[in-house]
């Protein structure tokens, strides 16, 4: 058995607790798609995921990523780009990425508003919502989260596709069930307004230690990266 046999069996494993949280909040296991979060992962861990049949996968870093494109990793799955972005850094992401999960501020939205048009392209995108308003963290804080989506969704080369978190982390008195159900909250107020540019709207949240409590607040979208691949 290769170290990358491993990698099939815990997609199996997470794929059936997915099917199995979709199936509590009443959808089906379909709505729900599995991101591997690369992180540091090998270009060989990353061909096995998408043998193995994860739906995408995520990269957090510009400089892995390139890397692994220059090796042909991710050819089979769509590539999303899951970390911080700085605005230096937009013209080596997009266009070569199916989805930029981590829309963190309006002067990244510029920045890839201007390299998309330069392109031709109109780049997929979710809006990254800072929901612990927390100091230290990218992302919109709640307060301006209306304002400045309708600016984004006013840029012609960003097709918003719904919205991702990272929440805190959870305490006894703030369990990951608060912030996810408070997510799907704004999920739901806005989705009226997504349906105008995708048919099934995306709200990316969910990790490898919280993954089906996200999916049973809404989760239309996990990333998983240590319950996939292992310890880092
Ligand atoms: C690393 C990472 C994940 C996956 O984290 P695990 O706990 O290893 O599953 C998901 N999303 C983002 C943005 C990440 O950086």
């Amino acid at each position: 058995m290769t170290e990358y046999e491993n990698i099939a069996a815990n997609l199996a494993n997470i794929k059936a607790r997915a099917a199995q949280a979709a199936a509590k909040a009443g959808r089906g296991p379909s709505s729900v798609t599995v991101v591997a979060a690369a992180k540091t992962n090998g270009a060989d861990a990353v061909r096995a995921s998408i043998a193995a049949g994860v739906d995408a996968v995520g990269e957090n870093r510009v400089q892995e990523m390139l890397g692994k494109l220059a090796e042909n990793a991710y050819n089979g799955a769509p590539l999303h780009f899951i970390g911080h972005l700085q605005t230096n850094k937009v013209k080596q992401v997009i266009g070569r990425v199916d989805l930029l999960q981590s829309l963190d501020s309006f002067k990244l939205a510029e920045a890839v508003e201007q390299t998309a048009a330069s392109m031709g392209i109109v780049q997929d995108a979710l809006v990254e919502v800072n929901i612990g308003d927390e100091g230290n963290k990218t992302g919109f804080a709640l307060c301006d989260l209306h304002k400045y989506l309708h600016k984004i969704l006013e840029l012609p080369h960003i097709r918003v596709c719904g919205l991702m978190t990272i929440p805190p982390v959870e305490t006894e008195s703030r369990p990951a069930k608060y912030y996810f159900d408070r997510m799907n909250k704004l999920f739901v107020d806005i989705k009226p307004i997504l349906l105008d540019n995708i048919s099934s709207p995306i709200l990316s949240m969910g990790m490898s230690g919280d993954f089906e409590r996200a999916i049973e607040a809404g989760a239309t979208m996990i990333r998983v990266g240590t319950a996939l691949f292992g310890n880092r």
